[in-house]
Order: C-alpha cells, then sequence, then structure tokens
C-alpha cells in the first residue's frame, strides 16, 4: 500500500553549493562534484579566495 501525497527522497539526491561572496550557486550528483564545480567558480569570478582557501 502507498501512501499517496507524500514524497520519499530517491537515492540520487543531489547537493548543493552556494557561494559566499556572490549569486553563483550549483548542484551536483556529489560532493567531489561539487567541490570542483566551486573551486573552478572561486578560481575564475574570486582569484583572491582562490588563492587563499
Ligand atoms: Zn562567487
Amino acid at each position: 500500500m502507498n501512501r499517496s501525497g507524500g514524497y520519499v527522497r530517491s537515492a540520487t539526491d543531489t547537493v548543493e553549493r552556494q557561494c559566499d561572496r556572490c549569486e553563483w550557486h550549483a548542484v551536483a550528483g556529489s560532493y567531489p562534484e561539487l567541490i570542483k564545480q566551486y573551486q573552478d567558480h572561486l578560481r575564475d569570478e574570486h582569484p583572491m579566495a582562490w588563492v587563499r582557501s
């Protein structure tokens, strides 16, 4: 028997990261992927932060 109206999170949960310095945010399927996207963003848009991190 299924309960309708509820929602079930599947195994394909995504992770999200928002930039502390601008409106940028990313959604990815895994943390390593997300971190890579964030690092790429930092390097391109916030080189000073990139150097410090
Ligand atoms: Zn940013």
